[in-house]
Order: C-alpha cells, then sequence, then structure tokens
C-alpha cells in the first residue's frame, strides 16, 4: 500500500515509517510513505503557503494554489487510483472499522492541515473524505496521519508476525475488547498470574479467555456489545 502526506512537516510523519511494525512493513515491501511539502510547490521568494482569512478572525489559512499542486503531484506520481484524505477534526471518527475499509485500498493520500485550517474551496474540490482522530483538537495533522497510518499498516497482510496476530485485538474479530496478557514471572508481588493460563488445558484458557473479553467489553464498553458476533454462550455468561 502507498501512503503519500502532503505536509509542511511530512519528516514528522515519515518517523513512524522508521519504527516498529510499520517500520517492518516497509522493510518487507509492504508499504511505502512519500512526503510532499506545499511550500515545494509555493510562489515567491517567501513560498508562501497560508494568509489571512477573509472575514477577519485569528490564525491563518493554508491556500489553495500550492495544496492543490502538491496533492496533484501525489496523485500523479502513481498510477493506482487514490483516495484523498484530509485529517480533521469536523470529519468522521477513525475506528477499527474505517481502518479495515482503509487498509483495503491501494493508495492513500493524507493532507494535513496547520494554523486556523485550509481553505474550503481546496477541500471541495480535491478531498474524497475527513476523518478525525477523536473529538479534541491538535495543532496540526501529521500527529493526526501518523495514527491511521499506523493502524493501517498494521492490517496489511504479512505485516504482523503471528505473536502479534491482529484477529485477537480488540475490536477485531467478533468485535470485544481484548482479554488481559500476562507474562513470567508467574508469582510477583503485584499478584500471581491466574491458574488456568498454566493449566496447559486449551479449551479450558480459550472458555477464560473469552470470558474475560464479555467481561471487560461489558463493564467498559457496552456499546460494543449490540454489534458484536455473540454466541448462545456468550449471551448466557454475560446474562448470568
Ligand atoms: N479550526 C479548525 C477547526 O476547529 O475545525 C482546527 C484547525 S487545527 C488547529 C489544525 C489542523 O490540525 C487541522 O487542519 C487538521 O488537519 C488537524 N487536526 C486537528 N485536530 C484534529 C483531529 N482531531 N483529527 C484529525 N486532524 C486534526
Amino acid at each position: 500500500m502507498r501512503f503519500d502526506i502532503v505536509s509542511l512537516f511530512p519528516e514528522f510523519v515519515a518517523q513512524i515509517a522508521a519504527h516498529g511494525v510499520v517500520g517492518r512493513a516497509g522493510e518487507r515491501g509492504l508499504l511505502s510513505l512519500h512526503g510532499w511539502n506545499p511550500r515545494d510547490y509555493a510562489e515567491g521568494n517567501y513560498r508562501r503557503v497560508d494568509d489571512r482569512p477573509f472575514g477577519g478572525g485569528p490564525g491563518m489559512v493554508m491556500m489553495i494554489e500550492p495544496l492543490r499542486a502538491a496533492i496533484r503531484a501525489a496523485r500523479e506520481a502513481d498510477p493506482a487510483p487514490a483516495r484523498v484524505v484530509y485529517l480533521s477534526p469536523q470529519g468522521g471518527r477513525l475506528d477499527q472499522r474505517k481502518v479495515r475499509e482503509l487498509a483495503a485500498l491501494p493508495r492513500l493520500v493524507l493532507l494535513c492541515g496547520r494554523y486556523e485550517g485550509v481553505d474550503e474551496r481546496l477541500l471541495q474540490a480535491e478531498v474524497d473524505e475527513e476523518i478525525s482522530i477523536g473529538d479534541y483538537v491538535l495543532s496540526g495533522g501529521e500527529l493526526a496521519a501518523a495514527v491511521l497510518v499506523d493502524a493501517v499498516a498494521r492490517l496489511q497482510d504479512g505485516a504482523l508476525n503471528d505473536a502479534e496476530s491482529a484477529v485477537q485485538d480488540s475490536f477485531e474479530g467478533d468485535g470485544l475488547l481484548d482479554c488481559p496478557h500476562y507474562t513470567r514471572p508467574v508469582e510477583h508481588a503485584l499478584g500471581a498470574v491466574p491458574g488456568v493460563l498454566l493449566s496447559g488445558n486449551h479449551a479450558e484458557i480459550a472458555r477464560w479467555r473469552r470470558q474475560q473479553s464479555l467481561g471487560r467489553t461489558w463493564l467498559r464498553r457496552p456499546d460494543l456489545l449490540d454489534e458484536a458476533a455473540l454466541s448462545k454462550s456468550d449471551r448466557a455468561l454475560l446474562e448470568a
């Protein structure tokens, strides 16, 4: 999968491609990340990319032309069709379902705003979708783009090692929260590992994990249960 990041600070997002799962996915040829700086497409000695808002008020607004040229250059850099996403607090909220949808695409062009945001006309003309990473305001879209790239990259086939398989993660598979995890030592001042995990009885372990997932989801995110794929015995456990 190819990611093109349109940003005044593309190296910010590129950092994520240097580490961990995303870095490894890059090394395995599963994804590539390319930065496009609108300043490189701006005119004049000062290579200006922002200007004052019409109507007055604080802050600056990112101008149409440098962004449009950068987005177009990114689009033309590869023949595969690209979805252009503007990271914005006003977009649809990013969740694992959206991440799965995006992970199936061949390409994403991610537009990162700064200042008060981007001239609305550019958004209307060039952007396919706006995505928010939560109901709070960041000073720029780069962190949001990094979050999106990380979540999408780990779903590329072959990005995760078996031990990190995404299937059992929260929101994946049946839509529940993940169960708790433990590692050595068995005994510690903070507590002991639940005995069932040491039993070697795979059916019992699976049952315990399922109970834990159900219980946690019920306690922490009961809203997820409405859409979770629950069996009869899951329902019995929840009603007990
Ligand atoms: N004036 C804008 C508003 O209230 O909708 C906020 C502008 S914000 C200071 C600057 C940039 O940060 C935005 O253009 C956007 O790219 C990014 N940004 C801020 N919060 C975000 C969020 N929750 N999700 C995704 N991107 C965000």
